[in-house]
């Protein structure tokens, strides 16, 4: 343990983020420089609990060593403290940048004081691991022979490949979209996780230990997912959940009415390709702009309507508003539900006066033009109830109907598994939520040396879950490819 009374010396204190009016005037990352000292108070504050329920079931999904490294920072011990967090997680510059943070949420000290700022730390040490030149590529000194296609590059997909690499295995990594990473590359905005600087390092250095990435191929469409299986020893579908949920209400089909991905996509691209000169994404300028959704998803599209300089941007939630502490009902150590502003609420609320959030509405109709483009939607309040068994419904407020102007509108309720054209090729089993069936653990599917990690076998996820099942996958992969050697 660092510091005996650090916890009860130093408050929380997080990372601070450039102000709203300077960040929304570009895509970089921005959160502001800190002191070393900042970050070795903030690893004080640790207690080394007996029982670390950060690392818990209900705490960090890749068993984080999270005392042991905060322990290290504190004593400025970073070499140590990086060797300890590559232990268990391939990729921390990812989830220290835009991981939730569970481990937070179970934190001991969350209990009677703010817990302790783990991800920050977590992020601080592998930015410092890449400053020093301490993160090297380190292929394996032998290779098996066997043959492993691993078809998706996010971070279940990545994280697998990494470690079935390291067993010394011949891994390639099938990709339909032109970049590599995923929601990593693809879902998630370049302020939040930069591509080039952050995500892109990450592969160079997977390649540099052998990993072969095929980008453009799309497995059951330009490339039959059986001749993967007759060529490989094993094939390890992380292909994600990217079916997303439809609002089939009248006027769908208008021109401006978006699922939130299209938007976030086409940006990244266009960003990535030519710093959004090439104008091929959806311009939300002078726009008013409605998010149906909230979640990551949801504010990702209103930071991103905001860098566009949208007229107006609201969000539309049909939950009411979380409290802002836990309620009785949710006592830690479990997931805090509780209000929670993220970057673009903040952005959004500095840039037009007012939180984008709007709660317990539901939309019941988009409204044209006439001549094929949205204008509005029209919407009602709900009211939510408890029954009696628990279970928790709503029912529309008579004469509360309201109509919201609107010329771009983007979906962002939520993703309803993968699609079904590599389970349909192959006869694969499925479960109820229509993901691919396969048991955590195991992975293995229905299909002979086939198996399924990330979202698309337990549904939208988080990525610090993407890489718990992909390192978990390989492990299987390999333990069944040295049973059967
Ligand atoms: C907008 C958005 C923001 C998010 N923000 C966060 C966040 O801040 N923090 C967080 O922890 N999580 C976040 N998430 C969730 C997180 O990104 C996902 O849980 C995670 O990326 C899932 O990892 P995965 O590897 O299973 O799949 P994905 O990252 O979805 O990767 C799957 C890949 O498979 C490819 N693919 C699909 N089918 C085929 C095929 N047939 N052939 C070849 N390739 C194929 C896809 O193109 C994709 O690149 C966010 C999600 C979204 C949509
Ligand atoms: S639960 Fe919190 S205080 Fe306890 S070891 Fe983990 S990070 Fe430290």
């Amino acid at each position: 343990m660092g510091k005996a009374t650090g916890f009860k010396e130093f408050a929380r204190e997080t990372i601070p983020y450039d102000a709203p009016e300077a960040r929304i005037k570009h895509y970089n990352e921005f959160t502001l420089p800190v002191q070393v000292e900042h970050l070795q108070n903030q690893g004080a504050r640790c207690m080394d609990c007996g029982i670390p329920f950060c690392q818990s079931d209900t705490g960090c999904p890749v068993d984080n060593l999270i005392p042991e490294w905060n322990d290290l920072v504190y004593n400025d011990r970073w070499q140590e403290a990086i060797d300890r967090l590559h232990k268990t997680n391939n990729f921390p510059e990812f989830t220290g940048r835009v991981c939730p943070a569970p481990c937070e949420g179970s934190c001991v000290l969350g209990s009677v004081e703010p817990a302790v700022t783990i991800k920050n730390i977590e992020n601080a040490i592998i930015n410092r691991a890449f400053e020093e030149g301490w993160v090297k590529a380190n292929p394996p000194t032998q290779r098996t022979g066997k043959k492993i296609a691993v078809v998706g590059s996010g971070p279940a997909g990545l994280a697998a490949a990494a470690e079935l690499n390291q067993y010394g295995h011949t891994v390639t990594v099938y990709e339909r979209a032109d970049r590599v990473g995923g929601l990593l590359m693809y879902g998630i905005p370049n302020m939040k996780l930069e591509k080039e600087s952050v995500v892109m390092r990450r592969i160079k250095l997977l390649e540099e230990e052998g990993i072969t990435f095929k980008t453009g191929v799309e497995v059951g469409v330009n490339l039959p997912a059986t001749q993967l299986i007759s060529e490989n020893d094993a094939v390890l579908l992380a292909c994600g959940a990217t079916k997303p949920r439809d609002l089939p209400i009248s006027g769908r089909e208008l021109n401006g009415v978006y699922f939130a991905m299209e938007f976030l996509k086409a940006n990244t691209k266009s960003l990535l390709d030519s710093n959004l000169k090439d104008g091929n994404y959806i311009s939300a300028k002078d726009k008013n702009v409605i998010v149906i959704g909230g979640g990551d998803t949801g504010t990702d599209c209103i930071g991103t309507s905001v860098r566009h300089g949208a007229k107006k941007v609201v969000n539309f939630e049909l939950m009411p508003q979380p409290p802002i502490d836990r309620a009785s009902n949710n006592p830690w150590p479990q997931w805090p539900l509780i209000l929670r502003t993220d970057y673009g609420h903040q952005e959004a609320t500095a840039v037009f006066g007012q939180d984008p959030r709007t709660y317990c509405v539901l939309s019941k109709r988009f409204i044209g033009d006439g001549s094929g483009n949205v204008t509005g939607i029209e919407t009602i309040e709900v009211e939510w109830i408890t029954e009696d068994n628990g279970r928790r419904t709503f029912k529309e407020v008579e004469g509360s109907e309201k109509i919201w102007e609107a010329d771009l509108v983007f979906l962002a309720m939520g993703f309803l598994g993968p699609e079904e054209t590599i389970a349909k090729e192959l006869d694969m089993d499925t479960d109820a939520r229509s993901n691919f069936a396969a048991e955590h653990g195991a992975f293995r599917t229905s299909v002979k040396k086939v198996y399924a990690a990330g979202d698309c076998r337990r549904g939208q996820s988080l990525i610090v879950w993407g890489i718990n099942e992909g390192r978990g996958a390989a492990e299987a992969i390999n333990g069944d490819l040295n049973a059967n050697s």
